[in-house]
């Protein structure tokens, strides 16, 4: 696999070097609402510390981001109105990632919606 690269995108916005809209943050984790989404309210949950995807994700980093992943998923139900959700993760370009710092996809869903496709 390859190494975390720190100047991937969502590295940047964790230096603020990029804007982003965020949305909730702790001491281990930022979320902030995705910039093409896929369905209304649309977040990405991600860790502070660099990691390139669940396959290079300590216990630590994995046990912070779902229970933030879980605490957006109350916010979609409540805040974003959603009836379900929705929640997605990729890893390696073969696997359909496209930004190389960990993030799990939260998509709040109501009835008979449909997730839009990546891109
Ligand atoms: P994935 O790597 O395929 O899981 O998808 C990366 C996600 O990051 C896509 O849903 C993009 O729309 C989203 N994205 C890319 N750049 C930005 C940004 O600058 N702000 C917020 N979301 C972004």
């Amino acid at each position: 696999m390859a190494q975390y690269d720190p100047n991937n995108i969502f590295a940047k916005i964790l230096r603020g070097e990029l804007p982003s809209y965020k949305v909730y943050e702790d001491v281990g984790t930022l979320v902030f609402m995705d910039i093409m989404p896929r369905s209304d309210g649309h977040m990405l949950v991600i860790p502070k510390t660099p990691c390139r995807n669940l396959l290079d994700a300590s216990a630590e980093q994995l046990a912070a981001v779902m229970a933030t992943a879980q605490k957006m998923s109350h916010v979609a139900m409540r805040a974003f109105d959603a009836q379900g959700v929705t929640v997605q993760q990729f890893n390696e370009a073969e696997g359909g990632q496209e930004v190389f710092h960990l993030h799990f996809h939260i998509l709040p869903r109501r009835g008979g919606d449909t997730v839009r496709p990546p891109g």
